[in-house]
């Protein structure tokens, strides 16, 4: 089965501040570093990229937009080395208080159509919990200035259930995300997760009946207002799926650049090092795996699975010469009304999407 990579993720680890529940791979920025960083990522870069045509490019991060203009000009230097398709979606991560106008402009210069920006929470209690400041008026600055640049597809990141978050807080959040005006939102329950400040200081994460009244919540929100609940979490307007993201859920092979990256190339799947220092002295993969047909299959399901599409059987058969039911036993779900069969689909019931990993559980190989 051969299958071609058209798809590539960057990683740029700096950041202007650390906030509470980070566990993504991220260091303070620093000028040095990053002049060093793009020297050894460009290296990177060309030892592994075998010039296939690129249909999805994100650069994300840390914080990519904690770039100074110069650096951000030297960075997309370095990607001219991508063949692009001519409908490329080129995303970039970035924070509203550092994406400045003359950063917007640059965006554009160099073709990037597509933004998605931290805002997570605009109330300032639970800005607090997670060590985050941005202003409302930053938002809408940021983004009114990327509309005017004809950036337009932009993707805003909201993260809830906080500890001491009320529905009413969540409702004036998506109140606020609702007036931006924006085609894409993804939507992330906070996961206090291990090493993060907010581990060290006890925190707990919030009780699993709130958390899914909030998804119930924002999911019947978001609806009625015209986005599609494509994900688990994420959100969009009709033709604003995030295509990057969809070739992660459609099992497609990637490539991954940068310290902590992660890619999928030629049935290998690999880490990089989360050490920064390894990283700029070329001590690039940490780990690799080797995906065989089987964990091939296993991988499809679980994350066709993720999206309200969910598997294409015909795509599946193309893939594996064999029908998925040969594989997986699932029709007890189906009969349950958990799964949702027909000729060509199978799909999780969006009233079950919220417990997925119990289900992907249940679907036993034969
Ligand atoms: S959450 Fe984002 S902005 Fe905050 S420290 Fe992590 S990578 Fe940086």
């Amino acid at each position: 089965m051969i299958e071609k990579t058209d798809a590539v993720y960057i990683h740029i680890p700096f950041c202007n501040y650390i906030c509470s529940y980070c566990d993504f791979c991220k260091v303070f920025y620093n000028k040095e570093y990053v002049n060093r960083y793009l020297e050894v990522l460009d290296k990177e870069i060309k030892s592994k990229y075998k010039g296939e045509c690129i249909t999805s490019l994100y650069i994300g991060g840390g914080t990519p937009s904690s770039l100074s203009l110069c650096e951000l000009e030297k960075l997309f230097s370095i990607l001219k080395i991508f063949k692009l398709s001519k409908d490329c979606e080129i995303t970039i991560e970035a924070n509203p208080d550092s994406l400045s106008l003359d950063k917007i402009k640059l965006l554009k210069k160099y073709d990037i159509n597509r933004v998605s920006l931290g805002v997570e929470t605009i109330n300032s209690k639970l800005q607090d919990v997670l060590e985050r400041r941005t202003s409302k008026d930053s938002v809408i600055s940021c983004i009114n200035n990327l509309k005017e640049e004809g950036i337009t597809n932009i993707n805003v990141d909201l993260i809830y259930a906080i500890k001491g978050e009320t529905i009413e807080d969540l409702k004036e959040d998506l109140t606020f995300l609702l007036s931006l005006d924006v085609p894409h939102i993804s939507t992330y329950s906070l996961i206090i997760e291990d090493n993060t400040k907010l581990k060290i200081k006890g925190i707990k994460n919030i009780d699993k009946s709130i958390d899914r009244d909030m998804y119930d919540m924002i999911s019947s929100i978001l609806k009625n207002n015209n986005y599609i609940h494509y994900e688990i979490s994420n959100f969009s307007k009709e033709g604003y799926q995030s295509k990057h993201n969809l070739k992660y859920w459609n099992n497609c092979e990637y490539y991954g650049f940068g310290v902590g990256a992660s890619g999928y190339i030629d049935n290998i799947r690999y880490t990089n090092t989360r050490s920064i220092t390894n990283y700029i002295n070329g001590k690039t993969i940490l780990d690799k795996e080797i995906v065989t047909i089987k964990d091939k299959m296993f991988y499809e399901v679980m994350l066709n699975l993720r999206t309200n599409k969910g598997i294409d059987k015909e795509i599946f058969k193309y893939k594996y010469k064999t029908n998925i039911d040969d594989i997986f036993n699932y029709k007890e779900l189906v009969n349950s009304n958990i799964l949702e069969e027909d000729n060509r689909y199978l799909r999780v019931c969006e009233d079950y999407f919220y417990v997925l990993d119990e289900i992907i559980c249940k679907i036993m190989v034969k």
